[in-house]
């Protein structure tokens, strides 16, 4: 009931999309906004973690950095891919409709997805949790403004990686045939020129006992990669948008492999002061 009155609340949003061309705020203001939850998390008042969403294309490296993030600021990440799969395996409530939609090859519905995400949170509560990082929603609008209703969000932090660089990773991921370990062979090193800065990414080599077994996932083909990364901006445009009107979008371009990218991210999310061992941890 308490989803059902939230989702009938979230409603009225449409209309704030509206009035949100007129409102503009500098990309100061949304940092300290930030810095301050953080401060005030870190104090012993009763005050919330953080709520935030990570958004980027596929391939990006969202489940790495949103990982590091939670384990730092000792926030559950939360994946609706992984909602979803929790759900059949534990047999929850949805678990039969679930299956069903599944097997049918169907998309699970925004409802749904909404849904286990409340019980999600509720059940995070409960258990004394507090903050969250989102991983892999929303994906749309309409599954931004259902959030709305139900949750607050303080920032979405838009990973971006040069187009190049991103091809170049998606084409150079291998798997593992026996151990199913993820590795990339790719060895990105775009040099700087015309006062763009250069690139580098060092590839993730599997041990030598997998190196014979190495396969390429059958849609890692340049065709259909440069098809996923086309639709994923054209769905995720809009989405930006919704939430870079409301103030809330930190827009962040990769430098490079990690190494580098971490320390850049923890300092435009203010967290530098939390470099910790998380940042040596590979
Ligand atoms: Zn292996």
């Amino acid at each position: 009931m308490a989803v059902l009155s939230r989702l009938l609340k979230s409603r009225h949003c449409v209309f704030s999309s509206i009035l949100c061309t007129i409102r503009t705020f500098s990309s100061s203001s949304l940092i300290s906004r930030t810095h301050l939850r953080l401060s005030s998390s870190s104090s012993p008042s009763l005050e919330r973690n953080v709520q935030w969403v990570f958004l980027g294309c596929p391939g990006v490296g969202k489940g790495t950095y949103a990982g590091r993030l939670t384990k730092l600021l000792g926030v559950p990440h939360i994946s609706t891919g992984d909602l979803v799969r929790e759900e059949l395996a534990n047999r929850g409530a949805l678990a039969s409709q679930l299956e069903k939609i599944v097997n049918q090859g169907h998309l699970v519905s925004d409802e749904i997805i909404i849904d286990l995400l409340s019980k999600r949170l509720e059940a995070g509560e409960s258990r004394g949790e507090s903050g969250f990082i989102l991983d892999g929603f929303p994906r749309t609008i309409r599954q931004a403004e259902i959030l709305e209703g139900v949750t607050d969000i303080d920032l979405v932090i838009n990973l971006k990686l040069r187009e190049e660089a991103l091809l170049a990773k998606c084409l150079g991921r291998r798997i593992c045939s026996e151990c199913g370990g993820n590795y990339n062979i790719a060895c990105i090193d775009i040099k700087g020129e015309n006062g763009s800065p250069g690139m580098y990414m060092a590839p993730l080599l599997p041990p030598s006992e997998c190196t014979n077994k190495l396969i390429t996932r059958s849609d890692d083909i340049e065709e259909v990669v440069k098809e996923r990364l086309r639709v994923y901006n054209e769905m995720s445009l809009p989405l930006e948008d919704f939430y870079r009107c409301r103030g809330k979008l930190l827009e962040f371009d990769l430098p490079g492999g990690i190494p580098e990218s971490w320390p850049k991210l923890l300092e435009a999310l203010h967290l530098d002061n939390y470099n910790d061992e998380t940042s040596l941890a590979a």
